[in-house]
């Protein structure tokens, strides 16, 4: 995927900490425009300037706006909770292209993974609007990122002990081993791969009949989330 850093010049301080749960996606609802269009319009709502965290343009290249880390102005109760995607077009009269599509549906992925989350809205799912337009592909990408079941897609790194960090995919592990009655241990699922959470781990590839190392990697992801 082709990310160009945009190099946008923001008014004032941003504010960090953003700590993403969802994806939210808009389109623009302007059949051509630029990053630097976006930023001069939010800049003029009186916005610190583009509010949201990319955009995906029509020729599949992803812009960056605001940093991941920064809280976004694109969705009201969410900005501080979830990455905002803007595609450029009006999908209220036009129909996405492969290629935009495709890069889109990248992105989406990738932010998913990155974040161990697994949940994708429309801005109109989360707000009072008909962003992103009523032709927009909202429905075919859940149903690709998910496999239409909801499930998390593997990160693509080996979720190992490690009880010093903080990890959403250790988290989405827990939960998921709780639910399959492996205890992690006291302290729940909080993140953490200690070794409540190993002993678990490798109970449940004896059981499945992995390889038992206690590492989460695709194949106890996918038997896990499968
Ligand atoms: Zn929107």
């Amino acid at each position: 995927m082709n990310i160009v850093n945009s190099n946008l010049s923001f008014r004032s301080t941003l504010n960090w900490g953003n700590n993403p749960e969802v994806v939210v996606l808009h389109h623009a609802g302007a059949k051509v425009c630029s990053i630097g269009d976006i930023h001069r319009w939010h800049l003029e709502n009186g916005w610190c300037g583009c509010g949201y965290h990319y955009l995906v343009r029509k020729d599949g290249t992803v812009y960056m706006g605001r940093n991941e880390k920064a809280v976004g102005a694109h969705c009201p109760g969410y900005n501080s909770k979830s990455i905002g995607i803007c595609a450029e077009g009006d999908f209220n009269v036009e129909i996405m292209g492969q290629t935009q599509y495709s890069a889109l549906l990248e992105l989406t992925r990738s932010m998913l993974s990155k974040y161990g989350i697994n949940k994708i809205y429309g801005h109109r799912e989360l707000y009072s609007t008909d962003c992103p337009g009523e032709n927009f592909p909202l429905d075919r990408i859940r149903n690709e990122v998910a496999g239409g079941s909801g499930r998390l897609v593997y990160p693509g790194y080996l979720i190992k002990m490690n009880p010093d960090l903080k990890d959403n995919n250790v988290k989405a592990v827990q939960e998921k081993l709780m639910s399959r009655g492996y205890s992690v241990g006291r302290c729940g699922d909080d993140g953490f791969f200690g070794g409540g959470t190993l002993e678990a781990v490798k109970r449940f590839q004896r059981d499945s009949g992995l390889a038992v190392d206690g590492i989460v990697g695709i194949n106890t992801w996918n038997r896990l989330f499968g």
